[in-house]
């Protein structure tokens, strides 16, 4: 961390401004040999200052800028940083950090600034992973949970979780040290105790992971059912554009499309499929192919079935396949009125929710949000609750501290000495610092910094 990086901060293309962000000790002296402010005005710390950048070879002005110079330790990464408002064209962007570059400072890597600032303790690990979120949230409410963990609320959670471990680990090692003097003696019950509501904090974290990556990753939905029953309808109504051709002729939509959407918050794959149905028609078989596959690969299916005519063969063989998966069944076209028997339909499936529809008119929508919605909260969580877990690697961290506490329960509930449950107990201690980075390997931080964009 002794060098002086350098990066694009904005994103490439033509826009109003384009940033150049430097981070380190010799941000401002770069910035002084390159950057010529207007009627000789002074740089101050977190004061823009307007000037030009000239090419330091020739003197040639490169563009015309508003640049900031903010002193450390309160900048983004903790050290002295410099960021230069250049206009966001390409060419001035390129210029201008090759000048940069030249005049001492090395290109960043990608993530290194936000590396930077965790390595100078400006935000934890959890944090830090939390500023990608923040990048790249798809949906409000993705989003909301990502600033309020760069905010630091899953940390504080972890910290309380760590902070009881750490009291009952000092209760251990006190019985261990001194188990003749005069203290509290800990009782085989009392620890059990304690370490079942640790326990409960963890699985109450580990309980929201669904949702939270539900939430961060979108959940991926096929819509069946024969040719002309109202699959486009339904995705256009979703989609509240005619992206998918709304057509009467059977079988063409013969790929499958997909189309991402956001249902109340929560980003949704929709794949569209080709009715699933024997053909002759090679093409058409293909798109049946790719229904099969695309079927296999969605998280929920929504079943449609014409009301107006009754089940036919296709429907039977779509119900097939259906049987035992958890569904969401469409009876649609309400308004030429249903022929089907709802209660009868039910007991062919055994996970299915059914909605009758007239999707013609955008009818059912409301409800099937709903639905969708609850698909995802499952009526557990609160939306309210901020704090979701939704990284892997913290998850992963969380169910194996929890393995570890429950291992030292079963020594306790074997009558073990207090020596081996304490190892146990350490072990759910330090994974759990491992999620916020207090011990952490260099690995798993090149892994976790890889993932950011160039300039953050
Ligand atoms: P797909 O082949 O399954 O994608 O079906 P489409 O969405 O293309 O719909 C086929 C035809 O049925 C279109 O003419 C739609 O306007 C019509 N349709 C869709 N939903 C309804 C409905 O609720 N009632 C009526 N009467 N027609 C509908």
């Amino acid at each position: 961390m002794e060098d002086t990086i350098a990066a694009i901060a904005t994103a490439y293309g033509e826009g109003g401004i384009g940033i150049i962000r430097i981070s380190g000790e010799n941000s401002l002296s770069i910035l002084n040999k390159i950057f010529t402010p207007f009627k000789n005005s002074k740089i101050e710390s977190r004061r823009m200052t307007y000037g030009t950048i000239n090419d330091t070879s020739n003197g040639h002005i490169i563009d015309e800028v508003l640049a900031v110079y903010m002193k450390k330790p309160s900048t983004y990464t903790a050290e002295d940083v410099v960021e230069i408002n250049c206009h966001g064209s390409i060419i001035s962007l390129k210029r201008t950090l090759e000048l940069v570059l030249r005049e001492g400072a090395r290109m960043a890597e990608p993530g290194e600034f936000t590396k930077r600032a965790f390595l100078n303790g400006r935000l934890d690990l959890s944090q830090a992973e939390a500023v990608i979120d923040v990048i790249k949230a798809k949906t409000d409410k993705g989003f909301d949970v990502a600033v309020s963990q760069l905010d630091g609320q899953l940390s504080s959670r972890i910290k309380e979780i760590r902070k009881s471990i750490l009291d009952l680990l000092v209760e251990i090692t006190v019985n261990i040290d001194y188990p003749d003097e005069d203290i509290e003696y800990l009782t085989y019950e009392n620890a059990q105790k304690q370490i079942k509501l640790i326990g409960d904090m963890i699985e109450n974290l580990l309980s929201t992971a669904d949702t939270g990556r539900l939430i961060k990753e979108g959940i991926k939905v096929a819509i069946v059912g024969k040719p002309n029953v109202g699959k486009s309808s339904l995705m256009n109504s979703l989609l509240r554009e005619s992206r998918a051709i709304v057509t009467e002729i059977p079988g063409t939509t013969r790929d499958t499309i997909e189309e991402s959407i956001n249902v109340r918050g929560i980003p949704v794959n929709l794949i569209d499929t080709a009715g699933i149905r024997d053909t002759d028609d090679i093409v058409e078989q293909l798109g049946i192919k790719k229904s099969k596959e695309a079927f296999n690969s969605a998280d929920f299916v929504i079943f449609i079935v014409d009301g107006s005519c009754g089940l036919t063969e296709e429907d039977n063989e779509i119900l097939e396949l259906l049987k035992d998966r958890r569904c969401l069944v469409l009876i649609n076209k309400q308004d030429l009125g249903s022929v089907i028997d709802k209660e009868l339909f039910q007991s062919k499936l055994n996970a299915a929710d059914i909605i009758p529809t007239r999707l013609i008119d955008g009818e059912g929508i409301d409800e099937i949000e709903s639905y969708i919605e609850g698909l995802v909260y499952g009526g557990k969580i609160s939306q309210k609750e901020s704090v979701l877990v939704n990284n892997v690697r913290h998850i992963e961290l969380l169910e194996k501290s929890l393995k570890s506490l429950n291992d030292a329960s079963q020594m306790i509930g074997a009558g073990e000495a207090l020596e081996f449950v304490e190892v146990d107990i350490n072990e759910a201690y330090a994974l759990l610092g491992e999620i916020i980075g207090e011990t952490v390997s260099d690995d798993v931080l090149d892994e976790v910094f890889s993932r950011f964009c160039l300039g953050k």
